[in-house]
């Protein structure tokens, strides 16, 4: 293989190895695409830890990497359900071994705990071999973020807290959502998580925004400003993207999709946006090296231009004022 020259530099990478997940969650920031195309192809993303973890410097650095695993499937046995296990104790024994001194930081996205829960327990039962990889693996997991958090897992929630440094809520808010008829249980989930990232509901890249989700998103926060106390005000952090669609207005510049960040979708195919589905209907990539090489070919490609979130810049301004 041709050795590519400079070395690719990234901030953020998503990796979503599996496909299954979307059928979960629905409208979360990693995996709103439901979708019946089942191009797994989960191999890349572990070679890609391999390089990251293990042969940094050489084709590509990464400040971040954020692994996101669905639920597993009722049954115990089933072959989906195994090869996801696999993949995550492989996952573990990469990041677990790895001995470069500045790896980056690993983010791990669950739909629930008691998903995060099966995964870790079956390491323990299934893997004691992994032991101190799965140690060391955890010494660089900062953030678990989970997308749906149910008070009755409150043990699990204890259990998470004596290995997991910081609990993330991520809160999709979807433009029909009544923070009203919520306040108390997010009051409570609040008080349980280090830190809550509330998601504004989008549509794929390319498509028209629901008009009502931007104005919905900014009520729920001045709600939240009126109602909740100072110290769980303060766990919230509200999405980027919007951020980003407000500054397009300022400077000309909106996120960095391509530039800094990436998501590499099940097939093995990057995107810039985690909200650009166009990567997933596409086939497989034939292995990481393409994907890598399809990332440095992107990264002249400024995604956000087919952003439709500026469009809905006057709904905020209206809202605010
Ligand atoms: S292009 Fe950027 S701002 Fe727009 S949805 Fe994607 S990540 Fe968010």
């Amino acid at each position: 293989m041709q050795k590519i020259l400079s070395t690719l530099r990234l901030k953020t990478m998503f990796l979503q190895p599996f496909v299954f997940c979307s059928n979960k969650c629905q409208g979360c920031y990693l995996k709103s695409y439901k979708t019946k195309h089942k191009f797994n192809n989960p191999r890349i993303h572990l070679d890609l830890l391999q390089e990251i973890f293990h042969t940094q410097k050489d084709l590509m650095v990464t400040d971040q990497v954020t692994i996101s695993l669905n639920s597993l499937f009722k049954g115990k046995y089933s072959s989906s359900n195994h090869q996801m296990l696999r993949w995550f104790a492989k996952a573990i024994h990469i990041i677990g071994t790895s001995t470069l001194d500045n790896t980056p930081e690993v983010h791990l996205t669950f739909h629930d705990i008691i998903t995060f829960s099966k995964y870790t327990q079956y390491i323990k039962k299934h893997r004691p071999n992994l032991f101190n990889d799965y140690i060391n693996f955890m010494k660089k997991v900062t953030v678990v973020s989970l997308s749906s958090i149910s008070i009755t897992d409150n043990t699990f929630y204890r259990r998470a807290a004596q290995i997991i440094d910081k609990v993330n809520w991520n809160w999709l808010i979807t433009p029909d959502y009544k923070i009203e008829d919520d306040i108390e249980y997010v009051r409570e989930i609040l008080e349980v998580v280090n830190s809550a990232y509330m998601i504004l509901y989008k549509n794929p890249l390319k498509q028209e925004q629901d008009s009502n989700s931007i104005p919905n998103y900014i009520n729920t926060y001045k709600y939240l400003e009126k109602n909740l106390e100072p110290r769980l005000l303060q766990k919230i952090n509200t999405d980027r993207c919007l951020f980003h669609a407000c500054d397009y207005h300022k400077s000309g510049f909106g996120c960095s999709a391509n530039i800094n960040l990436t998501h590499i979708w099940p097939n093995g195919r990057p995107t810039g946006c985690p909200y650009n589905s166009s990567g997933v209907i596409k086939t497989s990539v034939v292995d990481y090296l393409q994907t890598i090489y399809l990332i440095r070919g992107q990264r002249n490609r400024w995604e956000f231009d087919k952003c439709q979130l500026p469009k809905l810049y006057q709904e905020v301004i209206k809202c605010l004022n």
